[in-house]
């Protein structure tokens, strides 16, 4: 029995940090510092009889110990390095309690000695009994002590016993005890084993079995230590084993009521509570938690507003209450996630602006477009010099494929801000624009907060592009949220739906691009400076390939002028033959598939020579790399990167042309030549037209024909209103002039009895509207009834009235250059859009004849070969 042990006089001691091991309690310790390691193997380890050590409860010097006496080592020992069985190195002064207890090593067991040299131990201790420091000392790295028992004998206690004081006192304790094992025997089955306890060791055993078997603080540990009286020990026991047995039934008490209020998920949320602290017990915790703690810290770092950041904070506080699996947990996330990535304060740094910079940029990126970049430089120099000026917001306003974007992307460039587009074409959905709300399922933020949320600055150049396209039904009207974003009284707190918080757009730079302006609301029209692009002409188009866009087309092929080579005839061939655009889009299109045909060629041909030097030169250098045991690494180039690098090595390869022959090839035969309209007027009934679309100014051959019927008119090929009305004015124009013109005299055809007339657009597939084909209609009955063919060479535009004025129309500019892609040498214009001529380029002029027309006789006049038809019939 433990009391029986005899107690050396002097002890080697374990200094436990901030425990108590209590007489009759066992511990596991494992010991990793080097001090108890070897007080391990040479109190215990190496003796044949399991030796004691004596277990010294210590504390940190900076506590401030308030119970028990604590002792301080002398000078000389505190100056080595103090080690606790947990390993941590003190180098500070510790404090020692004055009391321990003996132990005896239950069992030891030493661990795999790590590759470092370093040993552990783990022992199992039993405490035996109490003792006294005398006086504590060095022994090598470890301490010993001087000690004298504190416990009594087991012949002292059997005398103690007969005390009538002592026998009520642990009558009570063990009624106590009895009552916390009634306790805790309800909750679980093994306590069965501590009733025979109750029943066998002495009392005094008891009381710090007891004490020890539950968790109580240090200090208390440390006083039931100190109560060396059997008494005083007795009473402190049974105090803290009625707190103990106090302590269950309250908790016991808190978890029924508890239950009973406890809703499926609260329960589901303790239990996961549990499981995740089991989880980090044993150090596979997911990292949810942290998680949500880093979307904390990224919320922290984004610069909210103080409104907007309570309002997040309560958004957080929601999401941490919920678990993963929760419906509502994912969009709060990716709400919040939206919240943190928004550039709430993030802009670019604004530098003074380069005036002179910025137009030689625009010079080096755009070939020609004079007065507009002149209109750009205004622009940003108006925004030097007050950089808060609320100007009108610029719409560039064109044909696709003219260099729209990129002006704008060079006016980004040139502000030093970034860059984002902003597509609205097919917007009809207002939520497209301000978000939905995030009631609904799937809720996305709007196009714009997306925007801003990838450029992560809150004053990029941002891109409304084709604002003309947004249409507005039954979902609300996208231009209403547009004129709001674009409305420098109202972006300050633009409010998108799926946000719910205000966001302030005062600092985007707004550019909007557009392919016509009508269709564009007025309000919304009435906040931008409205800036015309218009085609180019095939001299322009040949000047921004060879500057810019083979350079551009040759880097991202990886190719360059060494290895290929576009002479300016055969890019001239590729515009007059493949293309046909107001733009340069399709010109770019096809120069690149020139590229990737040679860039296959040049490929070819480097493999060939690669492999023919391959025997003299680098196989030697492989074999005496191999020889030399090293490694052969494979080097992978990141794509687009190392272009420049690996078109030189094809350096040695001399140039590669591209010629007519490669063209025809590459692309395939001629797409279109001057011959078409020749072509295609080569009976009565036809005539060419000049239109506007959203693709520019075109060509629109107009076909008439007459059937046998009730004189009806029937129109075809996806005619708009106005088209059909202009049909209409042109036949009873013709008609009530038929008189006049004596055409029943000439004899072909009856116009007013017995004749259906048929007239059609061809090109059925695009829209077609707008009052400036009436004369060519007019033309194209003209010649029907007079079975005379229209000139082949010559294209007309114009509105008619019902008495046969040519009344001016718009985007001459567009039309003239689309006669001169055609080929066409002749033009007819109504007298009054002269005006509109001197936007034309000089050289496109020069190789057109214009003729002006006042009336629509004029027009007739011009038309045919030998002047109109009727004239020699005509009464004028
Ligand atoms: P849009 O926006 O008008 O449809 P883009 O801006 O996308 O047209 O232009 C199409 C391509 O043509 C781009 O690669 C652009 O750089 C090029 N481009 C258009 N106009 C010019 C020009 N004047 N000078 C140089 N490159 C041009």
């Amino acid at each position: 029995m433990a009391e029986s042990v005899e107690l050396p006089s002097r002890l080697a001691i374990l200094p436990f940090r901030n425990k108590v091991l209590l007489p009759g309690a066992i511990i596991r310790i494992r010991c990793t510092s080097p001090s108890s390691v070897k007080l391990v193997e040479q109190e215990l380890w190496q003796r044949e009889e399991k030796g004691l050590i004596g277990v010294l409860p210590v504390r940190d010097a900076a506590e401030t110990a308030s119970v028990g006496p604590m002792l301080s080592p002398g000078e000389r020992s505190s100056k080595i390095p103090v080690s606790t069985s947990d390993g941590k190195n003190q180098q500070e002064l510790i404090q020692w309690h004055t009391r321990g207890v003996a132990a005896r090593a239950l069992h030891l067991s030493r661990g795999v000695e790590k590759p470092s040299g370093r040993v552990t131990y783990i022992v199992v201790l039993e405490g035996l009994c109490r003792f006294s420091v005398q006086e504590l000392s060095v022994r090598g790295t470890y301490y010993t002590a001087r000690v004298s028992r504190l416990d009594m004998t087991k012949a002292e206690m059997d005398q103690a016993e007969q005390d009538p004081d002592l026998i009520a006192l642990s009558r009570q304790f063990k009624a106590t005890a009895m009552e916390l094992i009634s306790v805790l025997e309800q909750k679980q089955k093994t306590v069965g084993r501590t009733k025979v306890l109750l029943e066998t060791v002495p009392v005094y055993r008891l009381a710090d079995i007891f004490v020890a078997s539950f968790e109580i603080s240090f200090e208390e540990q440390l006083s039931m230590l100190d109560s060396v009286d059997l008494k005083i020990r007795l009473l402190k026991a049974t105090e803290l084993v009625d707190r103990h047995l106090q302590s269950i039934r309250v908790a016991e008490k808190i978890t029924q009521k508890v239950e009973g209020q406890l809703s499926k998920s609260q329960k589901e949320f303790l239990l996961r509570q549990q499981m995740r602290a089991i989880k980090e017990e044993l150090g596979d915790n997911d990292d949810d938690e942290d998680d949500v703690a880093a979307l904390e810290r990224k919320m922290q770092g984004a610069g909210m507003p103080p409104n907007i950041w309570k309002h997040a904070q309560r958004e957080l506080r929601r999401l941490r209450k919920m678990q993963p699996q929760q419906p509502g947990y994912s969009s709060s996330r990716v709400y919040l996630e939206l919240l943190a990535d928004l550039p709430w304060q993030k802009g670019s740094e604004e530098r003074e602006l380069d005036l002179r910079a910025a137009k030689e940029r625009l010079d080096n990126d755009h070939y020609g477009l004079v007065k507009i970049k002149q209109r750009i430089i205004e622009y940003l120099a108006v925004r030097k010099l007050k950089p808060d000026a609320r100007g009108p917001v610029l719409c560039f306003v064109g044909p696709p494929g003219v260099g729209k974007t990129s002006l704008a992307s060079s006016i980004a460039a040139a502000l030093d801000r970034k860059f984002v587009r902003i597509s609205l074409g097919g917007v009809k959905d207002e939520a497209d624009i301000r978000g939905h709300r995030r009631t609904y399922i799937g809720s996305m933020p709007g196009r714009l907060v997306e925007g801003l949320k990838r450029v992560a600055v809150n004053n990029p150049v941002m891109l409304l592009d084709e604002i003309d396209k947004t249409g507005s039904d039954v979902r609300g009207d996208p231009a209403s949220a547009l004129l709001e974003v674009l409305d420098p009284e109202q972006n300050k707190t633009f409010n998108d739906h799926y946000l719910n918080v205000p966001f302030d757009l005062s600092k985007v730079i707004f550019v909007a691009t557009a392919n016509r302006i009508q269709p564009i609301p007025p309000p919304l029209l009435d906040r931008m400076e409205v800036i015309e692009l218009p085609g180019y002409t095939p001299e322009e188009k040949l000047k921004i390939a060879m500057d810019h866009l083979i350079p551009r087309v040759l880097d991202q092929h990886g190719l360059s002028s060494e290895n290929l080579q576009i002479p300016e005839a055969t890019v001239k061939l590729v515009i007059q033959r493949y293309t046909r655009e107001a733009g340069v889009r399709s010109l770019e299109r096809n120069l690149a598939a020139l590229a990737r045909a040679a860039a296959v060629r040049v490929a070819e041909e480097h493999a060939v020579s690669v492999s023919k030097d391959m025997h003299s030169i680098d196989a030697p250098l492989l074999d005496n790399r191999l020889a030399d045991g090293a490694e052969v690494e494979m080097e992978v180039l990141p794509m687009g990167v190392n272009n420049h690098e690996m078109s030189n090595d094809f350096r040695s390869t001399s140039p590669f042309i591209v010629d007519e022959a490669m063209l025809e090839k590459v692309l395939g035969p001629p797409r279109f030549d001057d011959k078409e309209t020749a072509e295609r007027v080569t009976t009565p009934g036809v005539s060419v037209g000049l239109v506007w679309t959203t693709f520019g100014g075109e060509v629109q051959f107009v076909e008439a024909t007459s059937t046998m019927g009730k004189g009806d008119l029937h129109l075809t090929g996806q005619l708009g209103d106005v088209i059909k009305e202009s049909a209409q004015i042109a036949l009873t124009w013709v008609r009530s002039r038929s008189s006049d013109f004596q055409i029943e005299a000439a004899g072909q055809i009856n116009l007013m009895e017995g004749r259906d007339i048929h007239i059609h657009f061809p090109a059925g597939a695009v829209p077609k509207d707008g009052p400036s084909a009436g004369v060519t209609l007019v033309t194209s009955l003209v010649s029907l009834f007079s079975q005379r063919n229209v000139r082949a060479d010559t294209a007309m535009t114009g509105e008619m009235t019902l008495r046969g004025l040519v009344l001016p129309v718009g985007g001459i500019k567009d039309k003239i250059l689309a006669a001169h892609r055609y080929g066409i040498k002749r033009v007819i214009l109504p007298q009054r859009n002269v005006k509109d001529l001197v936007e034309v380029p000089a050289p496109v002029l020069a190789s057109l004849e214009i003729l002006l027309a006042k009336t629509m006789e004029d027009v007739l006049e011009q038309a045919f070969e030998g002047g109109c038809p009727w004239r020699l019939h005509a009464k004028l």
